[in-house]
């Protein structure tokens, strides 16, 4: 059992769907105050209507984690309405399919925008309020691909999921300084909004190349992200834990038929 985690302050960038509601139910279900962030209002308020209604304390902001003013205005007003900072969940992120031969500049500027200078902007951003507090914990959604594994129409996305654990090594030397950790979660396939809008064909085909059979579902990175935030992760820094059903294990597909 984990020490409580309850009235810590909590922000999670991309709350509103897939990965991160599921982060931020988990931090709420322990008593945390949360606040969820992302482009879109509706998404946001009918998600923090739902976690509140299942007796969580869930606010939320509009911000684009890509925009340096945007992540610093939500950072420091969530600071201020929750009393400070402990954790900083950076997950938001986008994950178009497109072949590199038909890739525009433009949309790979926005991907590496969205995923990886989002995860430096969101740091920076908590820095203050980390110093401020004397200590501090960043949860960073990395992905498999990327670092270990590759999918065509994601050189983009694979670029800016392995750059978080770049970034994720030198930040954890200097983030030490304000007695903070910050370590990543690498998802595998997990079941939510972005990854429905692949199409059936890609979730099946996914769902049979894992040992365990299925889909992660959102709450399987929630619970990994609480435990980096967690007082037991205390002395845990600059590392990476994947969590994908063992997707990135098996030789080749057959192998799995010998299970
Ligand atoms: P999702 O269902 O598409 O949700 C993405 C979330 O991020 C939404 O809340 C979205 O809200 C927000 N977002 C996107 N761009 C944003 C921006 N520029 N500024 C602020 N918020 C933004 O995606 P997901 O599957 O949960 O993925 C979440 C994270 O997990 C991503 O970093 C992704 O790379 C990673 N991941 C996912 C999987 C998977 O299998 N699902 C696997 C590995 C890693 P708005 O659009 O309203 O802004």
């Amino acid at each position: 059992m984990l020490t409580s985690l309850k009235g810590r302050s909590v922000i999670v960038t991309g709350g509103s769907k897939g990965i991160g509601r599921g982060i931020a139910k988990v931090f709420a279900a322990t008593g945390a105050r949360v606040t969820i962030t992302a482009r879109g209002e509706e998404s946001l308020k009918k998600t923090c209507d739902e976690l509140n209604r299942a007796g969580g304390t869930v606010r939320y902001e509009i911000c684009d984690v890509s925009d340096w003013d945007s992540v610093r205005a939500m950072v420091d007003s969530t600071a201020k309405a929750q009393g400070g900072l402990d954790v900083m969940c950076a997950n938001a992120g986008a994950f178009p399919q497109t072949k590199i031969v038909d890739m525009d500049v433009a949309e790979w500027d926005q991907v590496l925008a969205t995923n990886l200078r989002s995860a430096f902007l969101c740091v920076k951003a908590a820095i203050p309020h980390f110093d401020r507090a004397g200590k501090g914990r960043v949860v960073l959604t990395s992905s498999i691909t990327g670092p270990i594994t590759g999918f065509p129409g994601w050189s983009h996305y694979g670029a800016s999921k392995a750059g978080q654990l770049g970034f994720l090594k030198t930040a954890a030397m200097e983030l030490s300084r304000y007695n903070t950790t910050i370590n990543a979660v690498m998802p595998g396939n997990i079941y939510t909004e972005g990854l429905q809008d692949l199409g059936q064909e890609y979730l099946d085909t996914m769902a049979a190349s894992i040992p365990l059979k299925r889909l992660g579902a959102v709450e399987d990175i929630g619970n990994a992200a609480l435990f980096f935030a967690s007082d037991e992760a205390g002395y845990i820094t600059g590392q990476q834990v994947v969590v994908d059903g063992g997707q990135i294990i098996p030789e080749s597909l057959d192998s799995l038929g010998e299970i």
